[in-house]
């Protein structure tokens, strides 16, 4: 941690800082500079208290924690999972948008499964911009999810949105989705992580790896065993997709699987495509894919969703 002081930090602003470190942080070391005092040996519970404390000091400027620092269970994080094997290749997640008539469900779970899928998109809850548009069928699908991952052997990863779900869903789901709208829901982030079921984290768009990873420390310190986190581009145009150099950042930062979720930020199917070959081409551990047999009856996001044939070759590209 470093503490930078301002242009009219004095010799009493300097003293003030050290007393202050003294006080919250008995026995670390502190390197003197001009414009800046380095401490060792910091923790994020008491650093919470110390930052604001210092930062309310004349003449300091401003306190910067290095993410080791911030989120040192997201950094500190290795890959873990009960349904997912990694060590075979990418991991690939994929369904429609979201669920809504069971016989098509169905049919796309099967034909998803012989597509080599390892895990099923099992969305019935959708947060959309618009309170009219369809928000997802909602628990009243149970049954339809349930069926799917009976015939198919597949486990679920299904879209939580409110905190009061998850009671429910860790009794029908396996995985937990937090999309990128939600990333920021602290309380849903807490929830989460006690429910102690496995997480995937979507980042949500143009939020710093920073951000990021302090949603993950959240879900991380309340108890989640077992996180994904997943890129899925700066925006909803299509101007920004799948962002390669935060993954490779987010890879380089922490132990735990990175997947990209190329859909959302194209503005096709064969842009989707595109920013899949890429995501796996800087070593995506999985990615989450919309896709389904007629992608053209979804109800949501059917235009950047893949046909299952399409990510098929996707696949069999990546086994090979
Ligand atoms: C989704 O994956 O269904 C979704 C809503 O995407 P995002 O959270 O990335 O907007
Ligand atoms: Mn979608």
């Amino acid at each position: 941690m470093k503490i930078h002081f301002g242009r009219m930090a004095d010799g009493g602003t300097k003293a003030a800082v050290k007393n202050l470190i003294s006080k919250s942080f008995p026995g670390a070391k502190m390197e003197f500079k001009d414009s800046s005092i380095a401490v060792t040996e910091c923790r994020p519970e008491t650093a919470a208290d110390f930052v604001p404390a210092a930062e309310a000091l004349a003449g300091v400027a401003w306190v910067e924690m290095e993410l080791k620092e911030e989120c040192p269970l997201a950094v500190s994080a290795k890959k873990k999972s009960h349904f997912f094997d990694f060590s075979k290749g990418p991991v690939f997640i994929a369904g429609p948008c979201s669920v809504d008539d069971e016989e098509r469900y169905i049919a796309d779970a099967k034909a998803l499964k012989e597509a080599g899928v390892h895990a099923l998109r099992a969305a019935l809850f959708k947060p959309r911009s618009s309170p009219y548009a369809f928000q997802g069928i909602g628990f009243a699908g149970s049954q339809i999810i349930i069926n799917a991952r009976k015939i198919t052997g597949l486990p679920l990863v299904t879209e939580v949105t409110d905190p009061r779900q998850i009671e429910k869903l860790t009794e029908i789901t396996d995985v937990l989705q937090v999309g990128a709208r939600n990333m920021r829901s602290y309380e849903l982030l807490k929830e989460a992580g006690r429910s102690k079921m496995p997480v995937l984290l979507k980042r949500t768009a143009r939020a710093t790896l920073r951000e990021w990873f302090l949603s993950a420390e959240y879900l991380l310190k309340y108890g989640c065993q077992e996180l994904i986190l997943c890129e899925r581009g700066d925006g909803i145009g299509y101007e920004f997709p799948v962002n390669l150099d935060m993954m490779r950042t987010a890879m380089k930062e922490t132990g735990l699987p990175i997947f990209a979720d190329p859909c959302h930020s194209a503005e096709s199917a064969a842009a989707a495509t595109d920013a899949a070959v890429n995501a796996l081409a800087v070593g995506a551990n999985g990615l989450l894919v919309e896709a389904e047999l007629n992608p053209h009856q979804a109800k949501t996001d059917g235009r950047h969703t893949m046909t299952v044939q399409s990510l098929a070759a996707i696949i069999k590209k990546s086994n090979s």
